[in-house]
């Protein structure tokens, strides 16, 4: 058991934890945010990050640092925390990006560490290989291998109380991301970043994204910190948190603001093309587009930043609350219809429903059904579970969208998506889901296939069932000893 990170509450396999940062004397809260600090171009002052935007952690460039005349000595003296004025933790990366963007960097692993150490970083990080998606297997692979060696080797070195990162690479294969993933935390190492999945989220793969992290956290046992590394849009936060990461950090703040982008939860905005602001932020209550477009450069950078963050952290809250009430799932699904390809990320991330099921709560909120994806959360695959092991009273059993009918030994309701429920279930989650009166083809397939569990389970009961306007892809799935009737027509 990694005793720095504790669970506080779940939905799906998203969580609220602590994560206790013990060289920083913190706790963090998890889902949480880390804006990354460029020495040379401070946008926003980290103390500003954590007296205006309550930043409990955030991440810098431990390689920059030990590469610059300017910080490199004051680093070394006065210590992380003073060098920014920031007294939450503070997160370090070791160069591995400079080497995947120049191919070499003039330090080693151990030279790395031990600076991170020196400098006083709260969470350091080995320099491990970043294999970019598409990557053949083989280079893939031997990559994965280096990045384990220097794994292993972090292990060694004296770090003190500074805990360290296991970056998990391996491409885009999902199975060298799952031995990854067992590896690194078969290791003494605290936190997990899952590597090199920028290009896929630029790119707007996120299908892809999701299977890499479900793939990670094949590896992972729950007490593992998962840092989706290089994940800063808050579009994809909650879909990122549902998949079970924890762990955010956002450069895309200041990049985005710095090329007149305006980050919302459902994309990116250019401060060109804005009449309005769909915001309510400190700074969008302070300007128009048209007004912000008029400060000077470097000023207008600030403020869309600053927007940019809010935005950022708003997200977060909501994603943390969603949790807490248990509809998580629903404000993925409002996430989910901003764009084509969040839909796809939605939909790869229920085609583990199996997966987010073992993490589920039994109850929460109600459930609401808001797409034929609903069908296929994790709360009907467990109730289709559950159905097998239902008792059913009687020989004859009438499963029903309309009235009782006393001819039967008992009546149960039919409710798609999830089919039939017994009498002494009616009033439970997730049987009491609100439902649109135009339900999708899905939630009719799916209550079927519900109803063939529970016949095929109970082979000596005699079921009879009466739908109410179930289309004829629902009915040609119902297991043929049934039989069928639609409501309002005679016997
Ligand atoms: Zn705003």
């Amino acid at each position: 058991m990694r005793e720095i990170f504790e669970l506080r509450d779940g939905d799906g396999a998203g969580r609220i934890g602590e994560l206790t940062v013990p060289r920083a004397g913190v706790t963090v809260e998890t889902p949480a945010l880390l804006p990354v600090i460029n020495p040379h171009i401070r946008t926003i002052e980290p103390a500003t990050l954590e007296s205006t935007f309550g930043a409990e952690i955030l991440i810098t460039n431990g390689y920059i640092l030990y590469q610059s005349d300017e910080f490199r000595e004051r680093a070394l003296s006065e210590g992380l925390a003073d060098l920014y004025d920031f007294s939450g933790a503070i997160m370090t990366d070791s160069g591995s990006f400079q080497l995947s963007e120049y191919g070499e960097i003039s330090v080693t692993n151990a030279e790395i560490l031990e600076f991170q150490r020196d400098i006083g970083a709260d969470i350091g990080t080995p320099i491990d290989i970043p294999t970019p998606p598409d990557t053949a297997r083989e280079r893939a692979e031997t990559e994965l291998e280096t990045t384990q060696s220097r794994l292993e080797a972090a292990e060694s070195i004296d770090v003190g109380e500074m805990l360290l990162n296991a970056p998990i690479q391996g491409s885009t294969h999902p199975e060298l991301r799952t031995e990854a993933a067992r590896h690194a935390y078969g290791t003494e190492l605290d936190v997990f970043p899952i590597g090199a999945v920028v290009p896929l989220m630029n790119g707007y793969r996120y299908a892809e994204m999701i299977e890499v992290v479900r793939a990670a956290k094949r590896g992972l046992g729950a007490d593992a910190p998962v840092h989706l590394f290089g994940a800063g849009h808050p579009m994809m936060f909650a879909l990122a948190v549902a998949a079970g990461c924890d762990l955010f950090d956002s450069a895309a703040y200041a990049l985005y603001a710095r090329d007149g982008r305006y980050l919302t939860v459902a994309g990116t905005d250019h401060l060109e093309d804005l009449d309005y602001f769909p915001c309510s932020c400190p700074v969008c209550a302070e300007h128009t587009p048209e007004t912000l477009r008029g400060r000077p450069e470097r000023r207008r950078e600030e403020l869309l930043a600053r927007h940019n963050l809010h935005v950022s952290y708003r997200e977060l809250r909501t994603v943390k609350q969603a949790i807490r009430e248990g509809n998580l799932f629903e404000l993925v699904e409002r996430r989910a219809r901003s764009h084509p390809a969040m839909v796809d990320g939605y939909r790869a991330l229920l085609d583990d429903a199996e997966t987010l099921e073992r993490h589920d709560p039994v109850s929460k909120g109600t459930f609401f059904h808001l797409s034929a994806e609903s069908a296929r959360r994790p709360e009907v695959l467990r109730y289709h579970d559950r159905l097998e092991r239902l008792s059913v009273a009687g020989d004859r059993v009438l499963l029903s969208a309309g009235e009782n009918n006393s001819r039967f030994d008992e009546t149960w309701r039919l409710r798609p998506p999830f089919g039939p429920v017994p009498p002494a279930l009616s009033d439970s989650y997730p049987l009491t889901a609100e439902r649109p009166e135009r339900l999708d083809r899905a939630a009719y397939e799916a209550a079927a296939a519900g109803v063939s569990r529970l016949v095929e389970a109970n082979p000596s009961v005699e079921f009879a069932l009466a739908h109410w306007r179930w289309p004829d892809a629902a009915l040609s799935a119902l297991p043929e000893e049934i039989g069928v009737r639609r409501l309002g027509e005679e016997q």
